[in-house]
């Protein structure tokens, strides 16, 4: 890195220290605006203070709609295609020359380790290059006039797709600016304009964004970035009858409340919620394979993450083998600052989310679950949790039931190889977001996937995502699609034309 900073006895890119060293506002309506309010986001590796940041309440929320509002109706509906998939391209390449910035704040904001930075950020350069391609495809179609009409005259009858409007996007602290991209991305690329409402543990990487967005020369008031509480701001967002669309990723319990709040002049809801997702392990499985990669489907990104594969259930002919491999893989797992490159896991988000997981720990040890890995904090500053692994847990636990978002581990041992016995067990969870079966047997693992009720399915792997692939939920992971096309049809309207001739 050339000319890097220190940086709590690691390095930072020169371009990353000035931007902490900046003043952070609201970008309303083009410009850098001043906030009502003021906090503080800190390293969850450290605990030390990183910046100040600006924050708002209904009153910006409000401002920032009507200049979202204003666009919508404005330039950018005036805009060609051509054009909108021109900026879309020029935000690409900011962000691409741009990554090490973008990387670096969701390391020392969010925590994550530095590979799984560097990775996201490239996914989110290639997402709003993938929807900055889709532009020029958003099509109608023409369809059979109706009978009463053609009977009677010659008549033609299509669609078209038009942007949902004013959207509302309001993004968690776990992956914060693939969130923030995977929500942008394609709802400028519909023709929406957007007020994001990034998480007040996280406001570093979509602040950054906010800039890009200005340099790549979007009209102002197409992206709108409130930072601010959540209870504040993002219930103001949810509720305001100016938002046609609201978008959330974040917990169930805070999705319930979105849902009320939209009801006031029911605008549209997408909800990307929590998990609980089941790993099945079956006697054939492939432990090379199984080992890392069931470790990972719980430990990736500290388990603060949607998709995390945490109940295990693993067939008796393999359990023993398994069940050793994942300890000797949570054991060596470097833990540390997500800036050295040696780290595999993090800190997690907060002193309060830490003390939630451990009383989680707590909690399946007193209920009867066997601690074989992992169940304590590092002694160090920070917020770090050993990768934690229970074996004895059956599926009424609710070390098995309840999304702990911490590195925790629970394993049921199971002895029937009955798919459907297998499915039941799976599905016997308020949750469906994704899911993983290990098997080296073909039937059985495309059967044993259509049995499970969840959006997501990957087979000798977990977790599967990509830019073109629809993730969402089934029960109560959540509402619509995001990612691919369906995450592009989310943010259009289907209108239909009769004409008589
Ligand atoms: P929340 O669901 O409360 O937060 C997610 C986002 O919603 C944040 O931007 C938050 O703002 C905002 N928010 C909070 N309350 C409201 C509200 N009333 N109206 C509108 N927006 C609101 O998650 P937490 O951060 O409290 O985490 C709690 C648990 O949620 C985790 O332990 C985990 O289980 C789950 N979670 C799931 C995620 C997922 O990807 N599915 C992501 C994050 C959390 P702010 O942070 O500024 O308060």
């Amino acid at each position: 890195m050339t000319g890097a900073v220190p940086f709590d006895g690691h390095a930072i890119a020169p371009e990353t220290a000035a931007f902490l060293a900046q003043s952070h506002r609201l970008l309303i309506g083009g410009d850098w605006v001043e906030g009502s309010g003021e906090l503080v986001t800190c390293d969850p590796a450290t605990g030390l203070d990183l910046a100040r940041f600006q924050t708002g309440g209904p009153a910006e929320i409000d401002r920032a709609v009507q200049a979202a509002r204003a666009a919508f109706d404005g330039p950018w509906r005036r805009m060609t295609v051509a054009e909108r998939t021109a900026i879309l391209q020029r935000l690409a390449r900011i962000m691409e020359s741009r990554a090490t910035l973008l990387a670096q704040l969701d390391i020392i904001d969010n925590g994550m380790p530095g590979f799984i930075a560097h990775l996201t950020t490239a996914n989110c350069v290639e997402m709003v290059d993938y929807y900055a391609g889709a532009v020029m495809r958003i099509a109608g179609k023409t369809i059979a006039p109706p009978r009463h009409i053609a009977a009677e005259a010659e008549a033609l009858t299509y669609t078209l797709r038009e942007p949902v409007g004013v959207c509302g996007q309001i993004v968690p602290w776990n992956v914060p600016l693939s969130t923030a991209i995977l929500k942008l991305a394609p709802a400028l690329a519909a023709g929406c304009t957007v007020v994001v409402k990034p998480s007040e543990e996280t406001p570093l990487s979509a602040l950054a964004l906010g800039q890009m967005v200005l340099d790549a020369g979007f009209p102002a008031g197409v992206v709108n970035i409130v930072n601010g509480l959540g209870a504040e701001a993002g219930q103001a967002l949810a509720e305001h009858p100016g938002v046609d669309k609201i978008a959330f990723t974040g917990s169930t319990a805070t999705g319930r409340r979105i849902v009320t709040a939209a009801l006031g002049n029911l605008k549209k809801v997408g909800l990307e919620l929590g998990g609980k997702s089941p790993v099945m392990v079956m006697p054939d499985a492939d432990l090379a394979l199984a080992v890392p990669g069931v470790a990972l489907a719980t430990f990736f990104l500290q388990g603060q993450n949607c998709m995390a594969g945490t109940r295990i259930f693993a067939h008796a002919a393999i359990h023993d083998a398994l069940v050793e491999g994942l300890i000797a893989f949570a054991n060596g797992m470097t833990l540390g600052h997500g800036l050295d490159p040696a780290t595999m896991q993090g800190p997690l988000i907060s002193a309060a989310h830490m003390a939630k997981v451990m009383g989680y720990i707590a909690g399946a040890e007193a209920s009867g679950a066997r601690l074989v890995a992992g169940g304590e904090r590092l002694d160090r500053p920070g917020h770090f949790v050993r990768p934690t692994i229970f074996t004895h847990c059956d599926n009424a636990m609710p070390v098995m039931r309840e999304e702990i978002f911490g590195p925790v581990m629970a394993i049921q041992r199971v002895e029937t190889t009955d798919l459907d016995a297998l499915a039941a067990l799976a599905n016997d969870t308020p949750y469906g977001l994704s899911g993983s079966v290990w098997t080296r047997d073909l039937s059985t693992a495309h059967r044993l996937a259509a049995r499970i009720r969840s959006g997501q399915v990957s087979i000798n792997c977990h977790g599967a995502v990509g830019t073109n692939i629809p993730f969402g939920g089934y029960a109560q992971s959540g509402w619509g699609r995001e990612f691919g096309e369906e995450g592009l049809d989310a943010y259009l309207e289907t209108k239909a034309v009769t004409a008589r001739l």
